[in-house]
C-alpha cells in the first residue's frame, strides 16, 4: 500500500489547501487507488474525529459543484491518523508500527511520500525522527513548505538536516507559486512561441516591473509575519521565482535540471543591493491607518498590539547583471494592505526607434506585456492602433489591449489549485516545479545582504495609509527613471 505521510494535517494549510487538492485529484481518479493520506498532528483525534475534520474542510474550501457525495465517501476512507508530537522522539515507533500495520506488518512500503507541513523549526526533529523509526527508505519523498529558514545560515541549517537523510534528488521544496497556471504559462509564451524571445533582452525591453498586492493586513498570522516581514514573506520566494523564470535563459529542455540550472543562473547574477545602494535601490514601509475598499482599517502595528519596526510594504529596483539584461532594471514591489489585490508581472518594450505618425492623436505608446496571476488568470498585450475614422488631420491612433483571459480562453478546462499540480509531482516523483537548494540559498544571500543594507542605513519603515500604493519613495523610486508604477 502507498502512503502519503501528511504532518501538520490539521493546520490551516492543510484543511485549505494540501485536502481540498488531493481531493481534486482524487475525484478526477489521478490517485493511485492503494494510496492511503496519513494524517498526523499534535492533537489528540480519534480517527473518525480527524475524518470529520477534513469532511468539514472540504465542506467549506472545495467547489460546491465538486461536491459529490460518492466523491467524499472515497476521499475520506483514504484518511488515516495517527497522533504525534515530532518534538518527542519516543513517539516515532508508534508511527511505523500504525503505519505497518495495515501492511501485515513487514514494515511500510518504501513508497512513502512525506509533506512537511509544519514550522520549519520542527523539520529537523522530524526528520531524525522519521530516520530513527526507519521510515527514510531509499524510496522516500520528503516534501517541505516554505518557510525554508529566516535567512541563509538557518536555511542551510535545514538543508544540511534534510540532506543528511534525504539525497537531492528525494527533495521537494515547496514554493506554490511553482504551480500556478500562469506561472506554468510564462514558460509555454517565452518558449512555444517565435514572437517574444527576439525582443526579450535589453535591446527590445525598457524595464520590467513584479508586483504582489495584497489588501489584507496581519489575517491572524501576528507572530510569524511580524518576525519575516515582507521582504521574506514575498520577495524571498515567491517574487524571486518570478523574476528568475522571466529572465532565465532557454533551457534545453523541459526538465528539472535544465529549468532550474537557468533559474538560478539568473539568481546568482542579480546585483546585490548592500550598504552602498540599499538606500537608493530600495523602500519600505509599513502601513498605518486608512481605508481599504471604502472599510476603515487599523494600523499595523495596532493591529499587533505594540510598536513594530518590520516592513509590510518593500519596492526594490534590481539588476540582472548578465548580456542578456544589461541597463534593463527590474522593480519589485509587494505589500499588504495596498488598494487592490493583484500579482502581475508587466513588460514594457522600447518605443519605436521612430515615429511616422505626427500630430497629438497619435502619440506611440511602447507595448507592454502584463502576465497576471491574480485575482484572475490572463495575458494582455497592450499594441497601438487606429481609432476607427477618416482622419482628415492624421491618423489617430489608440493604445488597445489584446486581451487573454485564462478562464474564458480555455473555458473547457478546470481551474485547479496550485497544490494539486505541486502534490501530483510529489506523488510522480517530478521535481522540475520544486525549488532546488542552490537556488533558494541563492535566493536568501540576495535578500541577507538586503537587510543588512537596511541595518547599515539605519533604515525603518516609511509610513504610508492603509489603502494607499505604498510610501511615497516607492514613486520616487521608478519616476526617477522615467518609470511609472502600473497600477
Ligand atoms: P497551523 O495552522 O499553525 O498548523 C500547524 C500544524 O502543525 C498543526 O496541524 C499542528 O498540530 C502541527 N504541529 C504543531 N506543533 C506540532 C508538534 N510539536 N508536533 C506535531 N505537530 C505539530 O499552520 P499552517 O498555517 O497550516 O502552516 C503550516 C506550515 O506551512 C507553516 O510552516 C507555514 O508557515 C507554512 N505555510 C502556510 C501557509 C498558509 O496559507 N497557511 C502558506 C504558506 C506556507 P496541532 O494543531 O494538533 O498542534
Amino acid at each position: 500500500m502507498k502512503s502519503l505521510l501528511l504532518f501538520g494535517a490539521t493546520g490551516d494549510l492543510a484543511r485549505r489547501m494540501l485536502m481540498p487538492s488531493l481531493y481534486g485529484l482524487d475525484s478526477d481518479g489521478l490517485l493511485p487507488d492503494d494510496l492511503r493520506i496519513v494524517g498526523t498532528a499534535r492533537s489528540l483525534l480519534s480517527e473518525d474525529a480527524f475524518k470529520a475534520m477534513i469532511e468539514t474542510a472540504l465542506g467549506e474550501f472545495v467547489e460546491k459543484d465538486r461536491q459529490r457525495p460518492e466523491w467524499i465517501a472515497k476521499f475520506i476512507a483514504r484518511l488515516r491518523y495517527v497522533p504525534l508530537d515530532v518534538s518527542d522522539p519516543t513517539q516515532y515507533q508508534a508511527l511505523h508500527d500504525a503505519l505497518s500495520r495495515e501492511d501485515g506488518g513487514h514494515g511500510p512500503a518504501d513508497g512513502l511520500r512525506i509533506f512537511l507541513s509544519t514550522a520549519p523549526s520542527l523539520f529537523g526533529p522530524t526528520i531524525a525522527g522519521l530516520k530513527s523509526a526507519g521510515l527514510c527508505g531509499d524510496q522516500t519523498r520528503l516534501a517541505l513548505e516554505k518557510p525554508l529558514g529566516h535567512d541563509l545560515a538557518s536555511s542551510a541549517a535545514i538543508n544540511d538536516a534534510v540532506a543528511a537523510v534525504f539525497p537531492e534528488s528525494r527533495t521537494f521544496r515547496i514554493d506554490h507559486y511553482l504551480g500556478k497556471e500562469t506561472v506554468q504559462n510564462l514558460l509555454a509564451l517565452r518558449f512555444g512561441n517565435a514572437l517574444f524571445e527576439p525582443l526579450w533582452n535589453a535591446q527590445g525591453i525598457n524595464h520590467i516591473q513584479i508586483t504582489v498586492a495584497e489588501t489584507v493586513g496581519l489575517e491572524g498570522r501576528l507572530g510569524f509575519y511580524d518576525d519575516a516581514g515582507a521582504i521574506r514573506d514575498m520577495v524571498q520566494n515567491h517574487m524571486l521565482q518570478l523574476l528568475a523564470l522571466t529572465a532565465m535563459e532557454p533551457p534545453a529542455r523541459f526538465d528539472a535540471t535544465s529549468v532550474r540550472d537557468e533559474k538560478v543562473k539568473v539568481l546568482r547574477s542579480l546585483r546585490p543591493i548592500d550598504g552602498a545602494s540599499a538606500a537608493t535601490h530600495s523602500v519600505i514601509g509599513q502601513y498605518g491607518a486608512g481605508a481599504v475598499a471604502g472599510q476603515p482599517v487599523k494600523a499595523y502595528d495596532e493591529e499587533l498590539g505594540r510598536a513594530s519596526t518590520t516592513e509590510t510594504f518593500v519596492a526594490l529596483k534590481a539588476h540582472v547583471d548578465n548580456w542578456r539584461w544589461q541597463g534593463v532594471p527590474f522593480y519589485l514591489r509587494t505589500g499588504k494592505r495596498l488598494p487592490t489585490r493583484s500579482t502581475e508581472i508587466f513588460i514594457q518594450f522600447k518605443a519605436v526607434p521612430h515615429s511616422i505618425f505626427a500630430g497629438a492623436g497619435a502619440a506611440l505608446q511602447p507595448n507592454k506585456l502584463i502576465i497576471r496571476l491574480q485575482p484572475d488568470e490572463g495575458i494582455t498585450l497592450r499594441v497601438m492602433l487606429k481609432e476607427p475614422g477618416l482622419d482628415r488631420a492624421g491618423m489617430r491612433l489608440r493604445e488597445t489591449p489584446l486581451d487573454i483571459s485564462m478562464p474564458n480562453a480555455f473555458a473547457d478546462s478546470r481551474r485547479r489549485i496550485a497544490y494539486e499540480r505541486l502534490l501530483l509531482d510529489l506523488l510522480d516523483g517530478e521535481p522540475t516545479l520544486f525549488v532546488r537548494r542552490d537556488e533558494v540559498e541563492a535566493q536568501w544571500s540576495w535578500i541577507d545582504a538586503i537587510r543588512a543594507g537596511w541595518k547599515a542605513n539605519g533604515m525603518t519603515p516609511k509610513s504610508y495609509p492603509a489603502g494607499t500604493w505604498g510610501p511615497s519613495a516607492a514613486i520616487a523610486l521608478t519616476e526617477r527613471d522615467g518609470v511609472t508604477w502600473h497600477d
